[in-house]
């Protein structure tokens, strides 16, 4: 028996592709691969599919963890991985949805684009002036020459407008990262660039993540890949510097092909350091993740009419209004809203911080809709102790984050929201999977071999 036979004694030799982790990019990377017809299991720890976008449904709610919108929607990168999947996501009525920014006590319509801005009360004329040629000035960037700078640097090389500079901070929350002074302008130029060429700015799928997780797993399971929920993976297998399978806390599974997806900042628990450069080592040790605090509000009335969200123009403030903007998430008669703020990079999300945001929220709820604490039936509050895997910095910016396959480890691949995917948040997730499916292709064998099978089948 050579020594990879010994050390998987009840082992499954089945699959291809042993995939570590059911979040938006191991479960998009799984019905991806599937589809193309290579043999897939997919491992998830919990019970439940969705990793940090994951849901729970009791006493007629629909919970989600924290709040969850698709940047971009049907041109955004979550539509294009339904797309390869020949799927599409079903949004949420549009037209009904209202986008405003907070500022100082007060909400604003959020400016979509040039003319948006040339009309916000949030800034005087000539301040608006000069952040419509600072917005076309970055339009006309090229991002792979700014990732390693800051948006502060950028804009201060050029730009000399306190109040223009004080609105920087709401171009850094498009990606996640609200400070000037730490958010890459590379980042924020990407995102920009592919903004302007979209017709919607944030896309919310009818029914929410139910929808985007239930049509993923559908995918996968209709093309036989295989999901083990409740089995963690303790061991990534490693023979002659190359993946040979993982060890769980329930079996071995053999497979030319280990998918790592879940963030990378947990990478060793799994594998040892040893087989990685030290670089990447290093690395992958310091990323730095952001945390946050979520609540969801219930009413028995609804604080406004509308169904929309905020954002803080200048501060992480982040709110979905009106049952997550699908009334079928709440039960007839109540309503929810869910009100979320990031925590400065660094802050560890303990619950002596969610009183302090507990307190500035409901303090923001009670200046915009003055009374509604008075009309709460009850509240969810979630410390959440990763919300994006990497924030934005120059130093974790795209060129930065670990490929999609490993330098080190023959067969070993990386995706999800700390690798090199593009954009922000889940954005990463999804154009990782994306990645990979293209790395990886097609099982031709395989396709070849089913094609053979319903030959011989239609000549018998
Ligand atoms: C409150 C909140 C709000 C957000 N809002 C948005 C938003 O509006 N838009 C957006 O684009 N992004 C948003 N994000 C970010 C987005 O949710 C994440 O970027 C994305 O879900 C990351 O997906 P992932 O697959 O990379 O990782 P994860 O979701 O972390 O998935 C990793 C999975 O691996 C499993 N796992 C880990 N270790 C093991 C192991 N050893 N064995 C087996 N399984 C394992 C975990 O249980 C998990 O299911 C939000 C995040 C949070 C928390």
């Amino acid at each position: 028996m050579n020594a990879v036979a010994e050390m998987i004694g009840n082992r499954h030799t089945q699959y291809d592709i042993v995939i570590i982790g059911a979040g938006l990019a191991g479960l998009s990377a799984g019905a991806l691969l599937a589809r193309r017809g290579w043999r897939v299991l997919l491992l998830e720890r919990s019970g439940s599919v969705g990793g940090r976008a994951s849901f729970v449904e009791r006493d007629g709610f629909v919970w989600e963890y924290g709040q969850h919108s698709h940047r971009l929607g049907p041109d955004g990168i979550a539509a294009r991985v339904f797309r390869e999947l020949g799927e599409t996501i079903r949004w949420s009525d549009p037209a009904g949805h209202r986008a405003y920014l907070y500022r100082d006590g007060r909400l604003y319509p959020r400016p979509e684009g040039p003319l948006g801005f040339l009309r916000s009360p949030l800034l005087s004329f000539r301040a608006r002036l000069t952040f419509l040629r600072v917005y076309k000035r970055l339009l006309g960037e090229d991002p792979a020459l700014w990732y390693s700078s800051t948006l502060l640097e950028w804009y201060r090389e050029r730009f000399r407008d306190p109040e223009v500079e004080r609105l920087l901070s709401f171009l850094g929350l498009t990606v996640m990262l609200p400070y000037p002074e730490r958010v890459s302008a590379g980042e924020v130029i990407q995102f920009l660039k592919r903004a302007a060429k979209a017709r919607v700015k944030q896309g919310e799928p009818a029914g929410g993540m139910k929808q985007v997780l239930g049509t993923l797993e559908r995918v996968f399971a209709t093309y036989g890949g295989t999901l083990h929920r409740h089995e963690r993976v303790q061991e990534i297998l490693v023979k002659d510097g190359a993946a040979v399978g993982v060890r769980t806390d329930a079996a071995m599974y053999e497979a030319s092909k280990v998918v790592a997806a879940f963030p990378l900042f947990r990478l060793f628990d799994a594998i040892s350091e040893r087989w990685f450069a030290s670089d990447f080592a290093a690395y992958v040790k310091g990323i730095v993740p952001s945390s946050g605090v979520s609540i969801d509000f219930v009413f028995d009335e609804a604080p406004t009419p509308y169904p929309g969200s905020i954002l803080g123009a200048d501060l992480p403030l982040w709110v979905k209004l009106r049952s997550n903007n699908a009334p079928d998430m709440a039960p007839e008669g109540k309503y929810v809203s869910t009100w979320g703020l990031l925590l400065e990079p660094g802050v560890a999300a303990t619950s002596m911080e969610a009183d302090r945001i507990e307190a500035c929220i409901k303090r923001i709820m009670e200046e915009l809709f003055p009374g509604c604490l008075g009309n709460v039936r009850g509240q969810r509050r979630l410390l959440i102790p990763v919300v994006n895997g990497n924030i934005l910095t120059p130093a974790q910016s795209y060129p930065c984050r670990p490929d999609i396959a490993s330098r080190d480890v023959r067969g070993l691949f990386f995706i999800g929201d700390t690798t090199r995917g593009e954009g922000s948040s889940g954005d990463i997730a999804f154009s990782s999977a994306l990645k990979l499916a293209g790395l990886l292709g097609g099982n031709e064998e395989r396709m070849k071999d089913e094609q053979g099978i319903q030959e011989s089948g239609v000549r018998s």
